[in-house]
């Protein structure tokens, strides 16, 4: 963050984006990531801006049943390879991004970003009909 910037989370800021929203509970939102890492990635978020350590062991472990569920359904929709997940420490959320073997392309290398051929949107729509 620079001086004068004000700071928002961007978590906070996409479980409010109900077109990209797949899934919720009282505690979780799931939901497409707006500028995926990979096609099929979504996060798996506290619907609280809560530090991982301030969460406590109920919640999380509500959040990892949710993580199981979607895991299952990664596979199902994407048949990856591997998933990475990642855990987000400042607001509580766990990204599930599906991984194939040689999926680095050559503009990740040389230019440091990705391109995703597929809308998060469309993500969304798709575990929407397994859910
Ligand atoms: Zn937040």
């Amino acid at each position: 963050m620079f001086p004068g910037q004000s700071y928002r989370c961007d978590i906070c800021r996409n479980i409010s984006e109900k077109d990209i929203h797949i899934y919720g509970s009282d505690n979780f939102t799931v939901y497409a990531h707006p500028i995926p890492f990979n096609n099929g990635h979504i996060v798996i978020a506290l619907n609280r801006h809560v530090n991982v350590r301030d969460a406590g062991q109920h919640v999380f472990s509500e959040g990892h049943s949710i993580l199981s569920k979607f895991i299952g359904l990664v596979r199902r929709i994407y048949n990856p390879h591997g998933i990475n997940i990642i855990i987000e420490e400042d607001h509580l959320a766990f990204h599930v991004v599906p991984r194939w073997v040689g999926d680095v392309s050559f503009i990740s290398l040389v230019h440091g970003f990705k391109v995703v051929p597929q809308l998060p949107r469309d993500v969304a729509r798709s575990f929407k009909e397994n859910v």
